[in-house]
């Protein structure tokens, strides 16, 4: 979806004490059997709030920019907004959707690593200083229409594991980093520190070690050729549990005591992305069509052998790789949903594969999963839905995103307005309304 002003209102509902998100997917989909069974999401902006609080308790040193292109859901950035995080934007349109919600110029970082001309000129329009680079073709575009942009050298943190090695090869040696610094020297522009992301497949305590170590060699060789060096930026890479945020900051933190001491007046920020979303966003979709595959003896020796005859199910939902799904092209795997009716413990359980609505080979969602046999109408629940399916990865190629239902319960919404924030100043596209009862009249947001 490409938000626009005009959609800047929100109603958000708060849950009473013992209703919980599954109640509110209940009733959505109660309103959709009687509607198209359309696909949608329910977002619980509490499990966002906590996830700040966890991030304040455990990674209090470093201060998050929260990046656009994991979720870039209009509710998203205004609650993070009003939390305190900056934002890492990638686009002319995610830099215009998070300067809508009052974000300041000194909050936003303009990422990715090859920009057009025009979004430099355009973040230079803004006033938006900070600029990740990694190449001398981005620096010498910069210079041309962004003097006063204050840069961030992306540094390798080299391949550390399969996934990685697949991926774009971004990220300076420290070789190359000499090579910048002169460069940016000579064009007069400002570099102002150092990036440096390991994904979370890598986020090992050694990994940290060498990539803060090799931050500081920049860091001095910037400084000795007269650079004000105050930012370290140490990337993504969140997976949300707080296992993994306790160890990272355990690996990181007494690097940075080492590297970058307090005294040193450098600002440690971060780039978490599906961190925030993730588990806060439940999508909800229906079964449209469904195959039996008959397991053909020829094909499977093994199966006659085992007499292994159990039908194969292909179900076909209204939601895909090519929408919501978007992140299974990634790599990133699709949690096993979870069946909207409650089926008995003892109806058997078939090998199933799920797919998306496109009868593309590509749009296979899950690949193989045991559930009970589904009906066409039937629904299924996907937690952990949040990352990269409602932002610039979201494919929803005829411009139809599944609408967004958003819930708050009572004690998270106490709990913002602990943290500070209140309805009429910070959040003021919002407004939360309270249901008498979860079977009343359903809410929503402009779709
Ligand atoms: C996508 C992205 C992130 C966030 O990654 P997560 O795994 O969601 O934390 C951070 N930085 C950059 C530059 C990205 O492109």
């Amino acid at each position: 979806m490409k938000g626009t002003l005009d959609e800047l209102h929100y109603s958000v509902e708060l849950l009473e004490r013992d209703a919980a998100v599954r109640d509110v997917i209940d009733k959505h989909i109660c309103d959709q059997t009687l509607a198209q069974k359309n696909a949608f999401f329910v977002a619980d902006l509490g499990a966002i709030i906590w996830q700040q609080i966890r991030w304040k308790s455990r990674m209090e040193q470093v201060r998050p920019f929260y990046v656009l292109k994991c979720n870039s859901s209009p509710v998203v950035i205004e609650i993070l907004a009003a939390l305190g995080t900056g934002f890492i934007c990638s686009s002319k349109h995610e830099l215009e959707l998070v300067k809508s919600f009052g974000v300041l110029s000194q909050d936003i970082i303009l990422g990715g690593m090859c920009k057009q001309l025009s979004l430099i000129k355009y973040a230079a329009k803004l006033g938006v200083q900070l600029l990740v680079c990694d190449s001398e073709a981005e620096l010498r575009k910069i210079a041309r229409c962004h003097s006063k942009a204050k840069l961030l050298l992306q540094v390798t943190t080299g391949g550390c594991c399969e996934r990685e090695e697949t991926s774009m090869p971004f990220g300076l040696t420290l070789k190359d980093c000499r090579h910048m610094l002169e460069c940016a020297k000579e064009l007069s522009l400002h570099v102002a520190g150092v990036k440096f992301h390991i994904p979370s497949c890598c986020a090992e305590p050694q990994a940290f070690t060498h990539a803060v170590s090799d931050a500081r060699c920049v860091f001095d060789m910037g400084e000795e050729l007269g650079f004000v060096m105050n930012i370290l930026d140490i990337g993504g890479g969140f997976d949300g549990t707080e296992a993994q945020l306790e160890k990272v900051n355990r690996a990181l933190k007494p690097m940075l005591d080492v590297y970058f001491p307090p005294s040193t007046g450098v600002s440690v920020i971060a780039e978490p992305g599906a961190y925030y979303v993730s588990a806060a966003f439940s999508l909800a979709v229906s079964i449209i069509s469904k195959k039996i595959v008959s397991r053909d003896a020829g094909q499977h020796p093994d199966d006659e052998l085992s007499g292994n005859d159990e039908p194969e199910f292909q179900y076909y939902m209204n939601d895909g790789v090519f929408g919501s799904f978007a992140y299974k092209l990634l790599d990133e795997s699709v949690p096993v949903p979870s069946l909207h009716k409650e089926k008995s413990l003892e109806e058997p359980l078939f090998s199933s594969s799920l797919w998306g609505p496109s009868s593309d080979g590509l749009d296979q969602v899950v690949e193989s999963c045991l559930l009970p046999e589904l009906s066409v109408g039937d629904w299924l629940v996907f937690s952990h839905s949040g990352a990269n399916s409602l932002g610039a990865m979201g494919a929803h190629a005829d411009g139809h995103r599944p609408p967004v239902h958003y819930v708050i319960s009572a004690g998270d919404w106490y709990e913002i307005q602990n943290c500070g924030v209140t309805l009429d100043t910070t959040m003021k596209n919002f407004s939360v309304v309270q249901q008498p009862s979860l079977t009343e009249t359903s809410i929503s947001t402009p779709a």
